[in-house]
């Protein structure tokens, strides 16, 4: 009986993970299609600074409008792009649509907004990365300063070496970068001396108890003061109450990123904002 019942469950989870494999297999060769026929968009994220009340910087991210099931977020394909290299060209598509999109706003005069684009360490790993994001520069004539790249901080302590090394490059081209999701990697802090960054961008995890939780209002009062005396600039991620942007101001946070001043929303829906 039990041998039999092994049998079965054997087989279960065969056809399970063979199942599985398919769909993974499907949706890669989607995901490959979808970056041919222009499938990918990119959607913008604006960022407000809490000393001048300004929309100083906006987040690319990155929406796969799937013929079948409709707009998809990236946490259900980021992933499956990182795992198959596929990261590479997407992310050199949204580097470059961002790149061209915030040279259009500022060519037509709606406005100067730095763009951020997060990057994926595989992208950092290929030999030609700053030549990549000199070309973008050039082709799409957006100057350097109008470019911000973020790393997450997991990411980033995968590799730190040749991450501080490439990191020093496109900073000496005069663009700016962020540590992403900081404060959820279990990292020592001493990195933070060694690493050539702009911002320090606080996880959303961290931003949406901090009414409610005296443990995530001390770390982020600690953040703040640490990347303050650091000379980093912080932005804090995921704001969506009223009371939580009141902390933030009190605390001295430079600028906020949340529901509470927009969703990401399409490049056009990005314009009316900033018009
Ligand atoms: P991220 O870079 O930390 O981006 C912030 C995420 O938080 C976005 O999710 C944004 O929609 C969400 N968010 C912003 N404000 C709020 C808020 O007030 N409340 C809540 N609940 N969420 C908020 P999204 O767009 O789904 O992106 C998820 C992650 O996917 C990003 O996290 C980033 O790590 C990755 N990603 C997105 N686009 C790209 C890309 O072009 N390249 C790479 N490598 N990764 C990307
Ligand atoms: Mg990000
Ligand atoms: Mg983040
Ligand atoms: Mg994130």
């Amino acid at each position: 009986q039990a041998k039999h019942l092994g049998g079965n469950t054997l087989q279960f989870f065969t056809e399970r993970a063979q199942r599985a494999t398919i769909d993974y297999l499907q949706m890669e060769n989607q995901l490959r299609k979808a970056l041919v026929e222009g499938q990918l968009e990119v959607f913008y994220q604006p960022r407000l600074t809490l000393l001048d009340d300004r929309l100083e910087a906006a987040e690319a991210l990155v929406r796969w409008r799937h013929p079948q099931q409709g707009l998809v977020a990236p946490a259900q394909f980021i992933p499956l792009a990182e795992e198959t290299g596929l990261i590479i060209p997407l992310g050199e598509f949204v580097l470059r649509e961002a790149c061209r999109q915030a040279r259009e706003w500022q060519r037509s005069g709606l406005a100067d907004i730095r763009i951020s684009v997060n990057l994926s360490v595989k992208q950092l790993r290929q030999g030609n990365f700053v030549s990549l994001v000199r070309q973008v520069l050039e082709e799409t004539g957006l100057p350097a300063s109008m470019l911000e790249l973020e790393l997450t901080e997991s990411q980033l302590l995968d590799d730190i070496d040749n991450a501080i090394n490439i990191s020093r490059q496109l900073r000496a081209l005069g663009i700016k970068l962020a540590i992403d999701d900081f404060g959820t990697g279990y990292s020592s802090l001493s990195y933070l001396k060694r690493f050539p960054v702009d911002y320090v961008k606080i996880d959303r995890t961290f931003i949406c108890e901090l009414e409610h939780s005296a443990e995530d209002a001390a770390i982020v009062r600690a953040i703040i003061a640490m990347a303050h005396n650091l000379e980093l600039q912080v932005v804090a991620e995921g704001v969506e109450t009223q009371a939580q942007m009141d902390f933030l101001k009190d605390q001295r946070c430079d600028e906020i990123q949340g529901y509470l001043v927009s969703r990401p929303v399409p490049a056009v829906q990005l314009a009316e904002l900033l018009g």
